[in-house]
């Protein structure tokens, strides 16, 4: 498989992006503080890269999807050709990266990563394409954000290997057909239903990741602990994958906070014991929630009584964007059951409630029983 290595070209990038704690980003302070937080990015990267899964066998969970791609690639390999374009959907962190660079080392095919953000002009993705190799694999990350004209180009790209580059302004510019090396490309989103028709028409294969079940991330979560040489016993795993919102890059990143605890506590093995100790010091409760899940939560069950409420209202209330809460946050609060979507707005449940210490309405104020 081959990784960018160096310098990026322009538009590309050479690992993934966004973490859970989106939050860093926009973390205030001076130049100091943005130095330290660039480090502790690059250096949580290169962690993350290193707890990759390499091949399709070393990809715990997500069994369907394993399946199809397996057979996917395998008779690509008979043909000898390029597989379908695939587009994988689903929320940050549940390995859509991690498909991509299996896509490409399982082809033995090169790869490039970049993302619809990064492309900003159609001629970025022109300059993309144009170098493509035969066969080569091109991973672009929140695909639902490119801009309209690179998408354009991406049509014909992707079904005839073939871009139209245009030369010159106004009524004397002529379109000139070049044609490209036959490529495999693998969109990720975290909003499949944002992509627009033509574009997804184009994709052979479309994947749903879902949260990953507790026994998976267990998984994961004693690879992960091998590869980090850190010593865990089975009910600190357990208490770990269930804390972990189903997903793999949580996951990874309690398992080297909890590491970190209990080196410095508990003579570096961790236990259900540490593990909770250490989680609650995070701010992850028993469900996994986080500071953000449970403020969600908090300003719908009391300053919107229980709702329904729009999404912009809370968001506003939050100061967070409309995006984070509905790509990052609503998601697994979705899937445990947590918050409900109606057409006038979203509704805490009661086990929503009962998880915050908060009375179901009808039983007078939104009172905290703690
Ligand atoms: P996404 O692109 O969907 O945001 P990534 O592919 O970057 O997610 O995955 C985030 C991290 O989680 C990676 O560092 C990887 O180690 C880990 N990971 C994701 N899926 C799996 C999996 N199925 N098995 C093991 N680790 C995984």
């Amino acid at each position: 498989m081959s990784e960018p290595k160096g310098a990026a070209p322009p538009g590309l990038r050479s690992d993934e992006g966004a973490t859970r704690e989106g939050g860093a980003s926009r973390a205030p302070g001076g130049e100091r503080e943005n130095t330290v937080s660039a480090l502790a990015e690059a250096d949580e990267r290169a962690i993350e890269s290193a707890l990759r899964p390499k091949r399709l066998t070393e990809f715990t969970g997500q069994a369907r999807v394993r399946e199809q791609l397996s057979l996917i690639l395998q008779s690509a390999l008979r043909r000898g050709r390029p597989p379908d374009h695939l587009l994988l959907s689903g929320p940050p962190g549940l390995g859509k990266t991690t498909i991509a660079m299996i896509v490409a080392a399982e082809l033995g095919a090169p790869l490039r990563i970049t993302s619809g953000p990064a492309i900003e002009r159609s001629g970025d993705l022109a300059a993309i394409l144009s170098t493509l190799s035969e066969g080569e694999v091109i991973f672009i990350d929140e695909i639902h954000r490119l801009a309209r004209p690179a998408e354009e180009m991406l049509y014909l790209a992707m079904e005839d290997f073939r871009v139209d580059v245009v030369i010159g302004k106004g009524p004397g510019a002529t379109a000139i057909p070049l044609e490209i090396a036959p490529f495999t490309l693998v969109g990720a989103t975290t909003r499949a239903g944002l992509l627009p028709a033509p574009l997804r028409d184009r994709f052979g294969f479309t994947a749903h990741l879902d949260f990953y079940a507790p026994e998976e991330l267990e998984h994961i979560i004693r690879r992960s602990a091998g590869l980090l040489g850190v010593t865990l016993t089975a009910e600190g795993a357990t208490e770990l994958s269930t804390r972990s919102r189903g997903t793999p890059r949580i996951a990874n990143r309690l398992l080297r906070r909890v590491r970190d605890f209990a080196e410095v506590r508990a003579g570096g093995v961790i236990t259900a014991e540490v593990a909770d100790e250490a989680l609650r010091r995070e701010g992850v409760d028993q469900r996994g929630l986080d500071r953000l899940d449970r403020a969600y939560l908090d300003t719908i069950a009391n300053q919107y009584g229980g709702g329904p409420v729009g999404i912009n209202a809370i968001a506003a209330t939050l100061t967070e964007d409309v995006e984070t809460l509905e790509d990052v946050v609503e998601p697994y609060l979705l899937k445990i059951g947590f918050v409900q979507r109606t057409a006038q707005g979203r509704k805490t449940t009661p086990a929503a409630l009962a998880h915050l210490g908060l009375r179901p309405r009808g039983e007078g104020m939104q009172q905290r029983l703690l």
